[in-house]
């Protein structure tokens, strides 16, 4: 495709020009650059960088131009990745906006509502977060019960979402109300979207094992918020909600290889801490164990690099989300857990003399991947839908 290969060879040399050299390096997570009213950007040269590709529309290449995005076809999206990979470059700009509600708008919001939020997205001015979960609608998330009832202009919103991640830092979040309580639960349900602003919005953090802080309560008491914030119909919510969450499953079983750059190499490890025996690692058992982690995993990047190969539009691979949602987050917790083997009681320290930054770093991030299965819909829940869903398993 003689298009595609000028398109490389252009994309290639821009990168290589504007991509500072300090963000062609692994990024840690207190770097992760996530925009909003409130963006922070720990360097110049990250701040630069986002600049650049916001311009360009890269930090949603494939949205189209009139919604700030670059325009570029799948093809040409995926070869852009591609040299990004190559060339290290961090993701200029991370966000929910980006992975969940933009795909979604692009398909169900009005032309209003997507002139209004997508270019916000796309240039970081505005961060989103995920208003699904409830204190009794987690994986029966249908179950929820926060109400919506309308008013004349607008909807009059009471109730509560739990492990709201990023709620304090978040300036709008889009959520799933029960406009209709008398219908079956997944008919009475509507996707709106909140400016965390209103009067009326309280959030309230919450501790993880890991020590970090990166969810929240939030509380609704009487919002009013206008009835041009519905996004599809009126009790159309349900369809809206599984798409996004395609997305999200979608962005989920990718976390472990977007980690993979920033954190040591497992081989590297493996070798600086249990040593070499005629080229090769000194322990067999762990040997076997990264052995088998190495292949899976790389079977596992070729399948996803497949699918995306054979999906249209950039879309997520429907039901088979929940696929790679499972498989990539077990993966993950492989990974935290082989990590842990290798380095034993040095992997177990939280705070103090004796630990490394990197060993403190290990034991928080195995404690964090324990998340992974249950975020974004819990590896059973995975597992019933691939059932259903994707075998067509009876019930
Ligand atoms: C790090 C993190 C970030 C999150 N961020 C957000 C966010 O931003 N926004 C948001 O809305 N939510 C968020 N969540 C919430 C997440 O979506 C829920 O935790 C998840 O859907 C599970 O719901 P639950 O916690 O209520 O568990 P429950 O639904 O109470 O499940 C408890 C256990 O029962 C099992 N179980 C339940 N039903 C079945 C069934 N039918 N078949 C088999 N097993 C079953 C589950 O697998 C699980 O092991 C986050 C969660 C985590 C851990």
């Amino acid at each position: 495709m003689p298009d595609l290969a000028a398109f490389e060879e252009e994309s290639a040399a821009w990168l290589e020009a504007n991509c500072p050299a300090s963000m062609r390096s692994p990024m840690p997570d207190d770097e992760i650059v996530w925009g909003g009213r409130r963006a922070s950007f720990k360097t110049p040269d990250a701040k630069l960088w986002f600049e650049r590709m916001v311009e360009k529309g890269w930090t949603v290449p494939t949205w189209p131009r009139q919604y700030g995005g670059g325009g570029l076809s799948a093809e040409e999206g995926r070869s852009l990745a591609r040299q990004m990979r190559r060339l290290g470059c961090r993701p200029p700009l991370q966000s929910f906006g980006i992975w969940m509600l933009g795909p979604v708008l692009l398909d169900y919001g009005t032309e209003a509502q997507k002139r209004e939020h997508l270019p916000k997205i796309a240039r970081g001015e505005i961060r989103w977060c995920q208003g699904y979960s409830e204190p009794e609608a987690g994986s029966d998330l249908a179950g929820l019960r926060t109400r919506a009832v309308p008013e004349g202009e607008h909807f009059l919103v009471n109730g509560q979402k739990i492990w709201t991640s990023y709620a304090n830092f978040a300036d709008w979040i889009f959520c799933l109300v029960r406009t209709d309580p008398l219908a079956r639960k997944h008919e009475g349900i509507s996707f709106l979207l909140i400016d965390m602003m209103d009067p009326g919005v309280r959030t309230r953090p919450i501790r993880l094992i890991s020590g970090a802080s990166i969810f929240c309560e939030t509380f609704f008491e009487n919002v009013r918020v206008p009835m041009t914030h519905l996004v599809g119909g009126l009790n159309q919510g349900w369809t809206i909600a599984k798409r996004l969450l395609e997305h999200e499953r979608t962005m989920i079983a990718g976390m472990g290889e977007r980690s993979r750059g920033s954190e040591v190499k497992l081989e590297d490890l493996a070798k600086s801490v249990l040593g070499e025996a005629e080229g090769r690692l000194a322990d067999p058992v762990l040997r076997d164990q990264l052995a088998r982690y190495a292949i899976d995993a790389r079977a596992f990047e070729l399948t996803q690099r497949r699918a995306a190969d054979e999906a249209k539009r950039g879309q997520p691979p429907g039901p088979a989300s929940a696929m790679f949602k499972y498989y990539g987050t077990e993966l993950n917790k492989r990974r935290n857990e082989l990590q842990l083997a290798m380095l034993g009681t040095d992997a177990l320290g939280w705070e103090g003399p004796g630990f490394t930054p990197q060993n403190l770093q290990t034991t928080r991030a195995w404690l964090r991947s324990k998340a992974n299965s249950i975020e974004g819909g819990t590896s059973e829940i995975q597992l019933n839908i691939i059932a259903k869903r994707v075998l067509g398993l009876p019930d």
